[in-house]
């Protein structure tokens, strides 16, 4: 995980300034809410127009969305200096502890 985010950071128009406090970190955000919204968009026309059957074609288009939001979440990440390898182990710390606890449904970010 942390060789895919050192990979994407090429790709960031902005690393150079590579700061928590900067446009370009902003910038990171609204784009992951912004492809999190295109994959949501491709899942709302596949229930509009095609009645919720979902085509080999559509699959690889949600999956292509998904790569974008990715890449929005180790450049994020990255403007926070933290290795996507610990984004992963904490939610997967986190989710275990919510399993334990029998609490996975249910409300709250630290529940
Ligand atoms: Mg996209």
């Amino acid at each position: 995980m942390n060789e895919y985010q050192d990979q994407a950071a090429k790709f960031d128009l902005f690393r150079a300034t590579g700061n928590y406090d900067t446009v370009a970190f902003v910038e990171k955000v609204l784009g992951l809410v912004g492809e999190a919204g295109e994959t949501a968009d491709k899942v709302k026309k596949i229930l509009r127009d095609k009645e919720g059957r979902i085509s080999e074609e559509d699959k690889l288009e949600i999956v292509k969305e998904l790569g974008d939001v990715l890449w929005y979440v180790a450049n994020v990440a990255r403007y926070l200096d933290t290795p996507l390898e610990k984004v992963a182990r904490l939610n997967l710390e986190k989710l275990e502890d919510r399993y334990q606890r029998n609490l996975i449904h249910g409300e709250g970010d630290n529940r």
